[in-house]
């Protein structure tokens, strides 16, 4: 299969890009598979033969659903929307620094609002790679943050934790009232979402969820999860961290008294907080916690720090390529 060679450069042109079937397909399948071949989701075999009318492949072994297509295992799987209008969807997603709307979706695509509302939605369910850690109450990523205090002292970790939206207090009582009970964010008083946000400036790493509240014991767990004991940890001098030093050699900001000592500060962590609260400035994510969700995994995939890192692939490829993970069939994961 042949990767065309010219990648869009705005929407416009990834819409005329991927306005052929057969492009997406193979685009797609270049990304899911080693060398584009792709593997029979039932038995794993790779020798299919592809059904030009159908758009489909069919396995050489007989079994059940012997025909599968690019979409199996992904967010788009269970859609009848076209290829044609998913993919330049991601891109978008993937490109538009300041996040794309599900109204802008509609206009530019031609879907409907609700199809661009859903498609949103999946994007970044796949691109939110961080959840399944979550789950598991295991941290964000696979392995922990942070030199273990084993480096030069550059492996430090910035932590810091922000509020985002607000209007959590005009929505109707009964619908704040089963947000709080879904999904355990009741908002605190001033009714904004907590976000904590973790930068290894060594690795160019950064992890953020949204949390429930800023109490120590919800603060203090995230970062035992995350950060490596015995890392260089800088954050400000607000209450809920001031029992890391018994794991972390601990520096603390006080932005009252001096903005930057040296490198203890969070610098790093507060230009990601501007990128983000930039990116959700009329947007209605901020009202729905798990939206927040969604959309902090969204930013942090994006960020100029995550850019940075000696990742083998740029943070818009890994994004694209997580944003078409599945998620949604067990059997790819
Ligand atoms: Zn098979």
């Amino acid at each position: 299969m042949q990767e065309p060679t010219t990648e869009p450069k705005t929407f416009q042109e990834a819409i005329l890009y991927f306005a052929d079937r057969n492009r997406c397909i193979d685009y797609l399948a270049l990304r899911r598979w080693p060398n584009g071949m792709p593997a029979c989701p039932v038995c794993g075999r790779t020798d299919a033969k592809f059904l030009e009318k159908q758009g489909k492949w069919q396995c050489k072994a007989v079994h059940h659903h012997r025909q599968f297509s690019v979409k199996v295992g992904t967010v788009m799987e269970d859609s009848a929307i076209p290829l044609e209008k998913w993919l330049p969807a991601v891109w978008a997603i993937v490109n538009d620094k300041n996040g794309i709307s599900s109204w802008e979706l509609h206009r530019t695509l031609g879907v409907t609002q609700k199809t661009a509302w859903f498609m949103l939605h999946r994007i970044r369910m796949g691109m939110s790679l961080q959840d399944k850690h979550k789950k598991t109450g295991k941290g964000f990523g696979p392995s922990k943050i942070g030199d273990g205090g084993k480096g030069n002292g550059n492996g430090a970790v910035e932590v810091d934790e922000t509020f985002v939206g607000g209007k959590l207090r005009n929505m109707h009582r009964d619908r704040r009232a089963r947000f709080a009970a879904e999904s355990g964010h009741t908002g605190g008083a001033t009714g904004k979402t907590v976000v904590l946000g973790m930068l290894d400036r060594e690795a160019r790493e950064i992890r953020a969820k949204v949390v429930p509240n800023v109490k120590r014991e919800t603060l203090q767990n995230e970062v035992l999860n995350n950060v490596k004991y015995g890392t260089k940890i800088y954050t400000d001098d607000a209450v809920p961290y001031d029992k890391l030093h018994w794991r972390y050699v601990h520096e603390v900001v006080n932005h009252a008294e001096e903005y930057v000592r040296g490198q203890v500060h969070t610098n790093g962590l507060e230009n990601f907080w501007s990128l983000l609260k930039r990116g959700l400035k009329g947007t209605y994510v901020a009202v729905e916690p798990f939206h927040l969700e969604r959309y902090v995994d969204e930013q942090v995939l994006k960020s100029p720090q995550v850019a940075r890192s000696g990742c083998l692939l740029s943070p818009i490829l890994r994004a694209f390529a997580n944003a078409l993970r599945g998620v949604s069939n067990p059997r790819m994961a």
